[in-house]
């Protein structure tokens, strides 16, 4: 038992709305897995660079297939009683309170991990028999075991690029998901998303992913990550608020993606090459 009630968990509860889907524009195909996914009870793996609209993808199918989304956003102190949930003291009382995850599976959501590498490695014994045909949920400190409604789903994230040899998804878990890796959206699709997430004109939109496709080429420099299609959208939603073009990828893109002087004096030269001031 423990009498933490101080630990918080980042989750979030969205509930689609009827009728209205959050805008997704589809890449190549990933609509019908996940609908297949879904239908055929099979959790999924989503692999991608960070902003490249895993996020926007999974809030998409929650509404298009009607499901409630759980979503937690995962980090080093992630345990799997912080999914589970624990007991809590109040009024000098102990109860149970759920944890995300089992509120997901008791209201039969879909439930999404991002950045799933990042947990502690405990949490792995309770997304397992999630992941497999069992579909249960063991919750060792009550001793109930749920058995999950065909509604809820089990969807993680993570982003290959941050990897590093302790922080990897062990094969006996990958094993158990339907993968899907994301990449940048296409030139086309990305400027239809600038242009709708930022209102922005189309002219403008291109010139963001002409210099997204740029930045993107560069190699020999110590970036960490790329541009993104979420650093576009930033930067395309300052000039859409009044902001030049260069001044708003200056911020949102040159000082959002690096520290270095020297690196992001080089990305200013890009922008400078394809946004004249
Ligand atoms: P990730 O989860 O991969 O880090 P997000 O899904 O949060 O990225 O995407 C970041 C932002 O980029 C979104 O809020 C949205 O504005 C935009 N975006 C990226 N890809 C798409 C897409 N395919 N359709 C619509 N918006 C997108």
């Amino acid at each position: 038992m423990e009498f933490s009630s101080a630990r918080h968990v980042a989750a979030t509860l969205a509930v689609a709305e009827p009728g209205g889907l959050p805008f997704y524009a589809a890449q190549a195909g990933e609509v019908a897995l996940f609908e297949h996914a879904f239908h055929q009870r099979l959790p999924l793996l989503i692999k991608g660079p960070t902003g490249c609209g895993k996020t926007r993808f999974v809030e998409h199918m929650a509404a298009r297939l009607g499901r409630p989304l759980v979503t937690v956003s995962c980090h080093d102190d992630l345990s799997a009683a912080d999914l589970v949930g624990r007991h809590l003291i109040g009024d000098g009382n102990t109860v149970w309170n759920d944890g995300p995850l089992t509120r997901a599976v008791r209201s039969g959501a879909i439930c999404y991990l991002d950045e799933v590498v990042e947990a502690r490695k405990d949490t792995t014994v309770v997304l397992h028999p999630l992941a497999d045909d069992r579909r249960v949920l063991p919750i060792e400190r009550t001793g109930e075991l749920l058995v999950a409604p065909p509604g809820f789903m089990l969807v993680i994230s993570y982003n290959p690029g941050y990897q590093n040899l302790l922080k990897s998804l062990k094969p006996s878990t990958r094993q158990r998901f339907v993968a899907l890796t994301f990449g940048y959206p296409a030139a086309a699709v990305e400027r239809r998303i600038v242009e709708s997430e930022a209102g922005v004109s189309a002219e403008v939109a291109a010139q963001l992913v002409q210099l997204a496709e740029a930045l993107r080429r560069l190699t020999d420099h110590d970036l960490e990550e790329t541009v993104s299609t979420r650093l576009l959208v930033m930067a395309a939603r300052l000039v859409a608020s009044g902001l030049s073009l260069a001044t708003a990828c200056r911020a949102a893109i040159v000082d959002a993606l690096t520290d270095d002087a020297d690196t992001a004096a080089a990305l200013a030269e890009v922008v400078a090459a394809v946004i004249p001031d």
